[in-house]
């Protein structure tokens, strides 16, 4: 259903795209990319960072997966294609159904004015849809299909090793998996570090404390 949405969308996109408005519809494509790519990042980094894998549903269902990642990074490579990116597909569907409602419901003149701002919502979808797909390539060494080496190569999705800084233990930084473009200025401006110190502050929690625990039972048996 998310594919044909978004064939249906990049159809009436094309076919209503106006070249006079070719730098605002780039710019948003880019801001619904780079958005996608801090989500990716925002959501990793809360999953790897705070609360336990035996909180109720959360633990199991959302941080149990991302904690595993760490300790076997390679096991997402044997996902099939649902198990990897079913979840994300299935969060761009109500979003990617309201813009095709855009397109044929809305009068001419509002479907316009809202043109700009779906074609950000549209490259947002896609890379929070793909970005699953593009972490497994991230760990897959063998058999890639050679665009996608070469989408790695130009860096416009997060290549294979940029995405190996994550995983160097605390992993406390490059949480971003969709593009990775954020990931130094992020790192520069220690932004992860000041959320956490922020959340700590507030809330007495201490980052990676499950994980610690983790660490402390092992040096115990
Ligand atoms: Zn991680
Ligand atoms: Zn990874």
């Amino acid at each position: 259903m998310c594919i044909t949405l978004m064939g249906v969308n990049f159809f009436l996109i094309t076919k209503n795209f106006k070249l006079e408005n070719a730098n605002a519809i780039v710019a948003a494509a880019f801001g619904g990319i780079i958005t996608a790519d801090f989500c990716s990042g925002f959501f990793h980094w809360a999953a790897d960072t705070w609360g336990s894998v035996d909180l109720p549903v959360l633990g199991k269902h959302f941080l149990r997966p991302f904690r595993q990642h760490h300790i076997d990074p390679t096991s997402i490579t044997r996902h099939d294609f649902i198990e990897t990116n079913g979840d994300n597909f299935m969060v761009t569907i109500p979003f990617l159904g309201r813009m095709v409602w855009d397109f044929i419901a809305l009068p001419e003149e509002e479907m316009q004015k809202k043109f700009t701002w779906n074609c950000y919502v549209f490259l947002l979808a896609i890379f929070i849809a793909m970005t699953n797909q593009i972490h497994k390539w991230s760990h897959t060494y063998f058999g890639l299909p050679g665009w996608v080496v070469l989408l790695q190569d130009c860096h416009i999705i997060l290549p294979r090793k940029h995405h190996r800084i994550h995983h160097v233990a605390p992993h406390e930084t490059y949480f971003c998996i969709t593009t990775g473009w954020l990931n130094w200025p992020l790192e520069k401006l220690r932004f992860w570090i000041a959320l956490e110190f922020l959340v700590e502050t507030l809330t007495g929690f201490k980052p990676r404390a499950d994980d610690m625990k983790w660490a402390q039972k092992g040096s115990v048996s």
